[in-house]
């Protein structure tokens, strides 16, 4: 069995926040001008950005839908996001990472809009400290709306996790290498609808309860970051093209 590591200490974890408070949160909009649309955003210490680029053709032909436009995500974590230099290209871990934000996107995008077409959603960590399947999702979500792909919502991500024995929101790397659990959630925030969700490790129903909770509560603070974002972007556009007239 794991020796236990003290990550608690006096009612708050190693790096001073309490049980329900999340890491910091910075977002930019609009910061790659290639992309259709683009959003860079740091939870803690990752730091991630997501590009989008379509809805255009899609390539190869045959993975076309006739029906709706297919959805490409790629998550990638670079060569020096981590301590160890972390072997660049796919594995399995980014593979499986990758089709589940797809799929926490699934029931937002009105894929029916655009039948043949592609929409690439490409996330990449340039630091990672835990989380960062959270962070990629909270950052495309926005790279989505900015690139004009109609959704339904916006959607919000965070993971909650057990360490020493107690409940917590949004674990460090610390905390998640030496924690009992590690459950990651998206969610459609304004209806409450949970899109994804994965649990690694061990809790207990009760703790699994208040888990979601907690978690739940963080994606309506995360929400409010993440249209206040989009909003002061969209605002600048709106002010810089008014000066040039
Ligand atoms: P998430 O980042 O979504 O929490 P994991 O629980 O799989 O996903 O990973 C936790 C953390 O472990 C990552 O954020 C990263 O800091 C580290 N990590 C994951 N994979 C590797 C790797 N191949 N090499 C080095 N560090 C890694």
């Amino acid at each position: 069995m794991k020796e236990e590591i003290e990550l608690i200490k006096e009612g708050k974890r190693l790096d001073g926040r309490g049980f329900d408070e999340l890491r910091r949160i910075k977002i930019e909009v609009g910061v790659l001008k290639r992309a259709d649309g683009s959003c860079y955003l740091e939870l803690g210490d990752n730091k991630v950005m997501a590009a989008v680029y379509g809805p255009r053709e899609m390539h190869p032909r045959h993975a076309q839908d006739a029906k709706m436009a297919v959805i490409k995500f790629r998550y990638n974590m670079a060569p020096f996001s981590t301590d160890d230099r972390k072997r660049p290209g796919p594995d399995r871990r980014s593979v499986e990472i990758s089709k589940v934000c797809r799929e926490a996107f699934d029931p937002v995008i009105i894929r029916e809009l655009y039948p043949k077409m592609g929409i690439e959603v490409y996330v990449e960590l340039l630091q990672s400290d835990a989380g960062t399947r959270t962070a990629g999702i909270n950052a495309a979500s926005i790279a989505l709306a900015d690139a004009g792909i109609p959704m339904k919502d916006l959607v919000s991500s965070i993971a909650v996790g057990k360490i020493n024995g107690e409940v917590v929101l949004d674990l460090n790397a610390a905390e998640d290498n030496n924690g009992e659990a590690d459950m990651p959630i998206a969610m459609i925030a304004r209806t409450n609808t949970i899109t994804a969700l994965q649990m690694d490790g061990r809790m207990t129903q009760e703790e699994f309860g208040r888990g979601l909770k907690l978690a739940m509560g963080a994606c309506h603070q995360i929400y409010e970051l993440q249209r206040a974002a989009l909003i002061t972007r969209y605002n600048q556009n709106y002010e810089s093209k008014r000066e040039e007239k």
